[in-house]
């Protein structure tokens, strides 16, 4: 097996050094390639055709992805490196050509952020003869390092977001008044959730997010992923930022005409609105393209510059200082295991019309799947409370539809999916990341968004012909957990009101609830 090792190295003159940066790491100051220089080692940028084909991604992933590494291996060769940027059949046939062609005795490379990948890369050079050492260099992708996070996981017995997240807001000294131990939060709190929870009103008009006209890279991907056949999504109007550059111009973008009112429409959902206020950073986040703190720094500066409204900025900041540390966090924490749980004991199949991208009958459902279809993004209200509470609602298997949600958007990664889906969205956890599960029923899509005008559904009716499939499953799912739930003190009220429907009423509710996952194919 090959060796390796942890930690960085200096790059030694006897032997040739090669560096493998991985598809989310395309940042010039990531870790493995800090621990060198330009004239000192090879850079291998690797994509591979049966993973793509395998995982069956949405083309817009496949476009952004591939893009994006063919633009940083221009990058970092107008830089002085050596770079090569490899299309192979597989990662273990590219991987070893090259070792091979350029006798590779050492392998770098920066942690990567999914769990699954490091296992995965000592495999790969298995099956090599007289391998290279295989070097492992720290991730700085992350603001919380996998030590860092542990040690604040040893010092809590309920791992919540909202005490992660404070205890960075005083790490990084960010949106804090005061200095040390005396430091208190902005605003006097650390929370303005409950400004940013207003539903829709009629004529409301976000600002349209800045899109990129394909260069010539970008065309040319383009065309080869068209050309794939069996793959969800279009990649007509691809117009991600595929580079660093246009990814601070989407920061820019956002925070001259869209921050000062991210905060107040967070969660409302409308109908031709894809975006709403939302930031997009994820997907240039998640690639490398953006650094979490520079993007944090930024966002205070020019928020507080500009006299942001604090429940906007302290929203946005929140996804990314505690969001998206405390999920990567927690996926290296939690471990294998975690991605295998099924607390709920949810085994339903996935219905067709989840891969088909449309075709539920369910307007608020189709809605969201056409977006993600023209796109490969829905924004975060959409992805929980349609998509993951139907989910949670109709007991769909964690792990098919966590895979799901990994191949059809466009900032996904095992990493995000993982503790979003498995924990966030479908409880299958058992509660180690959210202390409730996060279930709803067709009124609450009623207030948040205006889907249920154009729906054949009524969405306040559980029973009959007309029964909103959110509505009767909801009532169904409290009926079918009650052993699970019915004690939990966050949940009291809505126990209460399910003791007051009169049995033949919810007996009714529960037919309509298995009608229509008969309906679905997936009962
Ligand atoms: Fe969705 Fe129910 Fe509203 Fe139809 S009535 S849009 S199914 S919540």
């Amino acid at each position: 097996m090959a060796g390796a090792s942890d930690g960085r190295r200096e790059a030694s003159s006897q032997r040739r050094l090669g560096i493998w940066v991985l598809g989310d790491q395309l940042h010039a100051g990531q870790a493995a390639l800090a621990s060198s220089g330009p004239g000192d080692c090879r850079v291998l940028l690797l994509q591979s055709l049966d993973q793509a084909a395998r995982r069956r991604c949405h083309r817009q992933k496949l476009v952004l992805v591939w893009s994006a590494m063919r633009h940083f291996a221009a990058e970092l060769r107008a830089a002085g490196w050596v770079v090569d940027a490899v299309s192979a059949e597989s990662y273990g046939r590219g991987l070893r050509r090259w070792i091979e062609a350029h006798g590779v005795q050492e392998l770098r490379l920066m942690e990567p952020a999914d769990r699954g990948f490091r296992s995965l890369v000592m495999g790969l050079l298995e099956p090599i003869p007289n391998p290279p050492e295989l070097v492992w260099v720290p991730s700085n992708a992350f603001l919380w390092s996998r030590e860092a996070f542990a040690g604040w996981a040893g010092r809590h017995r309920q791992l919540r977001m909202e005490s992660f997240y404070r205890d960075g807001r005083r790490r990084f000294g960010v949106l804090m008044e005061g200095e040390g131990a005396a430091a208190t939060p902005m605003g006097g709190r650390w929370n303005f959730d409950k400004e940013n929870r207003r539903p829709p009103r009629k004529g409301l008009a976000p600002p349209p997010p800045l899109r990129w006209t394909p260069d010539a890279i970008t065309a040319e991907v383009i065309e080869h992923v068209a050309s794939l056949p069996d793959l969800p999504g279009s990649v007509d109007g691809f117009g991600w930022p595929v580079t660093r550059a246009q990814a601070l111009e989407a920061l820019e973008h956002f925070i001259a005409t869209r921050l000062a009112d991210f905060g107040t429409y967070q969660d409302a959902m409308v109908r031709g609105q894809p975006t709403m206020w939302h930031a997009l950073l994820s997907s240039s986040l998640n690639l490398g393209l953006l650094q979490p703190l520079e993007v944090i720094r930024r966002l205070e500066q020019r928020g507080l510059e500009d006299d942001v409204p604090l429940n906007a900025l302290e929203g946005v900041i929140r996804q990314i200082l505690g969001w998206r540390e405390y999920t990567h966090g927690l996926h290296h924490w939690f471990g294998e295991d975690y991605g295998r749980s099924n607390a709920l004991d949810a085994h339903r199949p996935l219905p067709d019309w989840l891969e088909a991208l449309g075709g539920s009958g369910m307007a608020c459902m189709d809605t969201v799947l056409g977006e993600i279809r023209d796109s490969a993004y829905a924004h975060h209200i959409q992805r929980l409370m349609i998509l993951g509470n139907y989910g949670l609602l109709a007991g769909l298997d964690p792990q098919a539809f966590t895979g799901w949600f990994r191949r059809l958007f466009i900032d996904s990664a095992d990493w995000v999916m993982e503790t979003n889906v498995i924990g966030m969205a479908l409880h299958a956890d058992g509660g180690r990341l959210a202390s409730k599960p996060y279930a709803a029923s067709g009124s609450y899509v009623n207030r948040m968004s205006d889907y249920c005008r154009q729906c054949r559904f009524k969405p306040k009716q559980r029973s009959g012909e007309e029964a909103c499939p959110f509505t009767s499953l909801y009532w169904d799912f409290l009926a079918r957990h009650r052993d699970r739930f019915g004690a939990h003190p966050r949940m009291a009220l809505v126990y209460k009101q399910l003791e007051k429907i009169p049995a033949g009423e919810l007996e009714a509710t529960r037919a309509a609830a298995a009608r229509h996952l008969q309906g679905t194919g997936a009962s």
